[in-house]
């Protein structure tokens, strides 16, 4: 294997190369791909390889025909809606928001943020609901430790739908979620 050419350093000539300082997304935000216009990105997390199974599990066909050609992509291709798509985003609703997919409860109403965003942002999610990963863009040279700053993606722990991300904006850190992964069951009476 060639070796790439040593960049020169100070001093020591046989001292390691100084590493360059992590290069960031100029916005750290939901990726703002529109479902439809650009080819779809598989969602890592769906990846069997490393043997994970989730609760439940459908083909993509059984996936498609259930939630439709819209949320299909974004929960199980990892898409993004289009801001204020879903009336979700506008609302501090009463109720508990459940996953389109298989209808686990993940977010209680009362703990939404209304942002002019657009998504619909949470401050926490319901134990054990949710799980993250690593969203890492296709082509992107940013290192796993960047790529968790820049995107960490929230999923459904019993379906693996794709949800979210996990984001620091205005100063919080919140969940950011599509509403068309959510379903809103209003409080009972
Ligand atoms: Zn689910």
């Amino acid at each position: 294997m060639p070796r790439a050419p040593a960049r020169p350093t100070k001093g020591d000539p046989h001292a390691p190369p100084t590493p360059e300082p992590p290069r960031f997304p100029a916005q750290l935000s939901p990726r703002r791909r529109r479902p439809g216009r650009s080819p779809p990105r598989s969602a890592r997390y769906l990846s069997s390889e490393d043997g994970f199974t989730y609760e439940i599990t459908k083909t993509a066909e059984q996936w498609r025909a259930q939630l439709g050609d819209h949320d299909y992509e974004i929960l199980r291709r990892g898409g993004t809606e289009i801001p204020k798509s879903s009336p979700f985003w506008s609302q501090v609703a009463e109720g508990t928001y459940a996953c389109k997919g298989c209808a686990l409860p993940l977010y209680e109403g009362k703990w939404q943020v209304v942002l002019e965003k657009g998504w619909v942002f949470f401050r926490h999610g319901i134990a054990n609901a949710i799980l993250m990963g690593v969203d890492w863009p296709e082509g992107s040279d940013m290192t796993p430790e960047q790529a968790a700053l820049a995107a960490v993606e929230a999923h459904c722990r019993r379906c693996g739908g794709h949800l979210g991300h996990i984001v620091m904006i205005e100063n919080q850190l919140l969940h950011c979620i599509n509403g068309a992964s959510l379903t809103l069951t209003p409080p009972p009476g």
